[in-house]
């Protein structure tokens, strides 16, 4: 809990972000940026994707997880670490766990998917299954934490977390230097903050577009009513959106509202659109949260003007279900 006399916390810095990618770059890989053909031709503008799916474990977690784990004192690794989690974030944490030889234990709730259940289970971390809501998963691992001395490692409202995610920034100024457009999933907020550090340190002008689900709205609502809201939590194809930003916010809160320039919210319908998009006309496997940019691209309620990014976040997605989505018409 935050005390109110504290200073306000301060978020990482470009340079916080130059010693992430040092920290990880055993662990993490440089993911690929490729230029979205049919999407491009679609558009009439060129559009590249950031393909974080390709990372290990699935997904950009692995970034923020690892920089957070890599930076624990030695008594800290002894101990253990904690993660709440939609189940990418644990995925990750256990994961990098597993490399340094640290305990792991992760708690996710009763609405986290079976597949990514399953995924978790194998990295050998200790799973515990509690509440409905993501909220109430966090409440557990806290008393594990108060009780085991673990440490919490936080999905999104910690700086070296935020820095591991700007990683995805500084390789795509690397790789697209004159980038105009970025669009970025949006739920926590750590990924966005993270991007946005890194990208308008070297240049102010890049555009910030972060995509939530209409579903999963916690960052939006709570930025138009200028503090954090506690919303509930319905299902989404985006199932890696979902969860609160915390009403005791420390970093992202602040961070969205300062570096983000446009917020946009995308349907259930224009997700399916575009994970059918990205699988049948560019080949290329994404789940719902990492589909969020491409659908607010084809559904026109972003344009892309100038060099564009989007970053593909993740593919953890029943594959059955995204077959089964892809029969079910159009594109
Ligand atoms: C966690 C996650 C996001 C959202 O990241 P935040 O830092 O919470 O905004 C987007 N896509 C995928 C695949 C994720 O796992």
């Amino acid at each position: 809990m935050s005390n109110p006399l504290d200073a306000p916390a301060s978020g990482p810095t470009q340079q916080d972000v130059f010693a992430a990618r040092r920290r990880i770059a055993g662990t993490a890989r440089r993911t690929p940026l490729v230029l979205a053909e049919q999407l491009s031709l679609e558009l009439g503008g060129n559009v590249h994707l950031k393909l974080e799916s390709l990372q290990p474990t699935g997904s950009f977690k692995v970034r923020g997880a690892a920089n957070r784990l890599l930076a624990l004192s030695g008594e800290e690794r002894e101990r253990g670490v904690v993660a709440v989690s939609t189940g990418n974030h644990g995925r990750a944490v256990a994961h990098v766990a597993r490399l340094l030889g640290v305990r792991a234990t992760v708690c996710i709730s009763t609405g986290v998917p079976a597949n990514k259940v399953a995924a978790l289970r194998a990295t050998g971390a200790e799973i515990v299954i509690f509440g409905a809501s993501q909220d109430e998963a966090e409440v557990k691992a806290q008393e594990l934490r108060a009780e085991r001395g673990l440490t919490l490692v936080h999905p999104f409202d910690d700086a070296l977390v935020i820095a591991g995610q700007g990683t995805i920034g500084l390789e795509l100024l690397e790789d697209l230097p004159e980038i105009d457009t970025v669009l970025v999933p949006l739920s926590g907020g750590g990924l966005v903050s993270g991007v946005a550090v890194a990208l308008k340190a070297a240049n102010a002008a890049v555009r910030v577009v972060a995509v939530s689900a209409e579903a999963a709205p916690v960052m939006v609502r709570s930025i138009e009513a200028g503090r954090p809201l506690q919303l509930p939590e319905e299902g989404t194809l985006a199932d890696s959106l979902r969860g609160g930003i915390g009403l005791d916010n420390r970093l992202t809160f602040r961070l969205v509202r300062e570096l983000v320039d446009e917020h946009v919210t995308v349907s259930e319908d224009e997700i399916a659109e575009a994970l059918r998009f990205l699988l049948l006309r560019e080949q290329l496997v994404a789940e719902g949260a990492a589909a969020v940019g491409v659908a607010a691209l084809l559904s026109g309620r972003v344009k892309a003007c100038g060099a564009t990014a989007v970053v593909v976040s993740g593919r953890n997605i029943d594959m059955t279900a995204l077959l089964e989505l892809t029969r079910e018409s159009s594109t």
